[in-house]
């Protein structure tokens, strides 16, 4: 029996290798916890197989440095620490979500784990599976141009690979706070961060993306599902959206199975009742329930979570 209930990863959003690139410096302002990339100077071309066009961040291209004649083809690549290790030098593949910026929430965090799930011998927090989705979501929002700020963050864990997430309790809230236990405390640090923020780039297409792996339901199998403010109708839109993109995605990858996942209001989650940009709270299921746990545990199936929330942002971006 094929245990993956999601399939592997970029089945629904295909990596590119191999592109020709013009290899710039980026600075990433991780000490400022954002994830903006910073431009710095051009360095040198790097040789590879074959030409591909994949324009430069808004950022890049705002220089004089190159040569648009001789590079038609040019990619940033930009370093985030906060990826960990393997996943730190992130290709930017191209400008469709150049502009937007995404606030990204993983559930719970720092003295609290959220949910726990038993898995054999092993304990499986809500918070490590919620972050490692979120981060590979920035991950993906950063390849495509967007500007990325996670209200949580761990410096030392990045993205994970293994099956079992290790439990711990560093996190930290943006730009570098330390979490509260007191839940609304704790909620109230992250809205604040985000209101902020949203005051700044006032203009931009901003969306805030609370991410959680502890729905409750009496149905075995829980589905991905979306909740938005009865008042936001560009919350609203983005849920409606993810949601379509998840019945798409699940309609090629799995067409025996029929996707359940819904959009709701709920405007009286905290983070949907606060933050000032429009916000969807996505369930990704129930960390505590055994067929759930399969959507987590495997690293690609995480990935693919990441890449279909990418596909339905970027649907959303195109139509505004
Ligand atoms: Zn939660």
């Amino acid at each position: 029996m094929n245990t993956c209930v999601l399939p592997g990863k970029a089945m629904c959003n295909g990596m590119r290798r191999g592109q020709k690139i013009v290899l710039h410096t980026l600075l990433w302002a991780l000490a400022a916890g954002t994830m903006q990339p910073v431009m710095s100077k051009p360095k040198k071309e790097l040789s590879a197989k074959k030409a591909t066009v994949a324009p430069m961040t808004a950022r890049a291209t705002a220089t004089k440095r190159l040569d648009s004649k001789k590079v038609t083809a040019a990619t940033s690549v930009v370093h985030m620490p906060l990826l960990g290790e393997k996943y730190a030098r992130v290709v930017v593949k191209d400008r469709k979500l150049s502009g937007a910026v995404f606030y990204l929430a993983p559930g719970h965090g720092g003295p609290d784990p959220g949910a726990i799930g038993q898995y054999g011998a092993h304990k499986l927090a809500e918070d490590e599976y919620a972050y490692d989705v979120t981060i590979r979501l920035a991950r993906v929002l950063v390849e495509h141009g967007a500007q990325v700020y996670m209200t949580v963050q761990d410096k030392n864990d990045g993205i994970r690979d293994e099956k079992i997430l290790k439990l711990d309790h560093d996190e930290v809230a943006y730009p570098n706070l330390a979490i509260p236990l007191n839940q609304t405390a704790r909620l109230k640090q992250g809205t604040d961060a985000v209101n902020r923020l949203h005051k700044k780039h006032k203009g931009a297409y901003q969306r805030l993306l609370a991410i959680h792996v502890d729905s409750r339901s009496e149905r075995e199998m829980i589905d991905v599902f979306f909740y938005h403010h009865q008042d936001s109708v560009a919350g609203k839109r983005l849920a409606t959206t993810l949601q379509q993109r998840f019945g798409n995605c699940y309609r090629r990858c799995q067409p025996n199975r029929s996707y359940l996942g819904s959009v709701s209001e709920r405007s009286s989650l905290y983070v949907v009742k606060n933050s000032h940009p429009p916000t969807v709270f996505i369930e990704l299921g129930n960390i505590q329930n055994t067929k759930d746990q399969r959507r987590f545990l495997i690293a690609d199936n995480r990935q693919a979570l990441a890449n279909w929330i990418y596909e339905g942002i970027q649907a959303d971006y195109m139509r505004q």
